[in-house]
């Protein structure tokens, strides 16, 4: 474009009548948008390795839709930086950012889809893909003072086109007067540097809990807990140094420093923030826990940016989705 006709544009401006002017600045915030999201995200490819063959021998090869594409001087296919990331193939850059705030102040899908100018579908399949990596950022191992907890669910289909059992009545609430085939659990372990596991299990007992437990929590630390069979069997089977804490005695606070009032409070902030959701389909409850896993990490106070590059971090993600895509 030439200089005088920009200039010209520009003095255009001025005569705008405000629908028009509206128009024109939702046009420019909507590529200023565009081209904030897509730097975040060719900024972040810095130590890029090829998705394919993990080559570090990369040549800059073109720009498309803003992000920088590359080719693997080993395997020759080209990619950009979100090839084999959960965010790979999604349109509307523009809106996400926009869209993972939405995610920060956990809003539900019909919410976020309206705020963000998209339909329902987009809003779902956005808010699966942007926490889809959340499912797997979980502590490899918890140390020091390890507090353990878990919390009962009634089973839900919320959303399912075909029940598989009669309905029942609404408000069954996550108490132990659950039929146990209608429940599920979460088990939670917190140490005190604010790191959080969680699992979700369809049967709860020692030998369900074993696997993960024995890598998760390292061999010098003092697990806390009620003294439920569960964690007693574990921690008698396996030798685990275990403080616990009597609920026929009310004790939930043996010590000053030996209490498990840290999970017990992330366990009420999660129900609390998890009824906003009117109930959640059984299915899907392992995303929530991730969904709010992610949100307490930050304090509540994390970045829309933050989110968006934790989402297009290939290496947590699932390899079997990755196998389907190319570009
Ligand atoms: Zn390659």
């Amino acid at each position: 474009m030439k200089h005088s006709e920009i200039m010209r544009l520009i003095g255009l401006v001025d005569k705008l009548d405000t629908k028009h002017y509206n128009q024109l600045k939702a046009v420019i915030e909507k590529r200023d948008s565009v081209k904030f999201v897509s730097r975040l995200l060719n900024d972040d490819s810095k130590n890029i390795s090829c998705p394919y063959c993990k080559s570090l021998q990369l040549s800059k090869w073109g720009i498309r839709n803003d992000l920088q594409r590359y080719k693997c001087k080993s395997c020759k296919r080209t990619f950009n930086t979100l090839t084999g990331t959960p965010l790979a193939h999604l349109h509307k850059k523009g809106r996400w950012l926009s869209y993972a705030e939405c995610i920060k102040k956990g809003m539900s899908i019909r919410m976020a889809a309206d705020k963000c100018g998209v339909n329902k579908t987009t809003s779902f399949r956005w808010r699966h893909r942007f926490l889809a990596n959340e499912t797997v950022i979980k502590p490899k191992v918890l140390s020091g003072i390890v507090e353990v907890n878990e919390l009962t669910f009634a089973w839900s289909d919320k959303g399912s086109r075909t029940l598989k059992r009669k309905a029942r009545k609404r408000g069954y609430g996550a108490s132990k007067y659950i039929p146990s085939v209608m429940k599920v659990f979460s088990l939670f372990c917190r140490d005190r540097g604010k790191n959080t596991f969680d699992n979700v299990y369809h049967k709860f007992g020692a030998e369900r809990i074993k696997p993960e437990l024995l890598n998760l929590i390292s061999k010098d630390s003092l697990f806390c807990s009620l003294d439920k069979e569960t964690y007693l069997k574990y921690t008698r089977d396996n030798k685990v140094r275990h403080a616990i804490l009597s609920i026929s005695k009310g004790e939930l606070k043996k010590k000053d420093i030996v209490h498990i009032n840290n999970i017990l409070i992330y366990q009420n902030k999660l129900k609390l923030w998890m009824s906003r959701f009117n109930g959640v389909a059984t299915k899907y409850l392992d995303n929530y826990l991730s969904w709010f896993r992610a949100i307490d990490e930050f304090d509540f106070r994390i970045k829309p940016e933050t989110i968006l590059l934790r989402a297009k971090r290939p290496e947590e993600y699932n390899t079997n989705h990755f196998s389907k895509q190319s570009g």
